[in-house]
């Protein structure tokens, strides 16, 4: 489901049959309710074809796969063949979190300090006009608020990828607010926005 070289997700499309796209394509993401182990999450996504798709991705597939710590596989152009892509990107990411530095972050405003997240905690994605920003909305995992960041879409696609600085939407965010990108945008552009560094540790 998710390709390490391309950094993207392989999900179905009603019209392309197959389409790729990366984790700054998904719009909504929502854990479903219920026991299920592992937990999964019903994902929407904007499809290169010009509609929105509803997909489910487990919570694995989520955090963990673009880290390699999956089945990963990936075509070697050199020599043509298939090769197992996990244990480079294993060894790399058990470095980078060993050096402190975590796959993904953001900005909560909650408790006004940059926090360890993965993708699982994001909530609401939402395009800037520009297309290389978005609004970032994501689930403290450690004080439960939501906060809004302005990140580039590097930030949100490569793992280790951090900008040195984003844009806080400087107060907290009820999750049912989010559910529809019309009022999150309202909410959004109704604000000044606080520039924080982010940098964890
Ligand atoms: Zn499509
Ligand atoms: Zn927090």
């Amino acid at each position: 489901m998710y390709d390490a070289l391309t950094t993207s997700y392989r999900f179905a499309c009603p019209v392309r049959g197959e389409t790729r796209v990366r984790l700054s394509s998904f719009r909504y993401l929502q854990r479903l309710p219920g026991p299920a182990h592992p937990s999964v999450y019903s994902v929407r996504f904007e499809c290169p074809c010009g509609d929105d798709h509803q997909t489910l991705v487990a919570h694995g597939d989520l955090d963990w796969a673009p880290l390699g710590l999956g089945d990963g596989e990936f075509v070697n152009l050199m020599t043509d063949k298939t090769e197992p892509i996990a244990a480079d990107l294993v060894e790399l990411a058990a470095r980078h979190i060993g050096e402190g530095d975590w796959p993904w972050s953001f900005y909560c405003f909650g408790e006004d300090r940059p926090r360890p997240i993965f993708p699982s905690s994001f909530v609401v994605l939402a395009p800037a006009t520009t297309r290389a920003l978005l609004a970032l909305a994501v689930g403290c995992p450690s004080c439960g608020g939501v906060s809004v960041n302005i990140v580039s879409t590097d930030h949100v696609d490569l793992p280790f990828h951090h900008d040195r600085e984003v844009a806080v939407v400087p107060h907290l965010f009820e999750v049912d607010v989010l559910r529809t990108v019309e009022t999150f945008r309202e909410e959004l552009y109704s604000d000044s926005l606080d520039i924080r560094r982010l940098q964890l540790g």
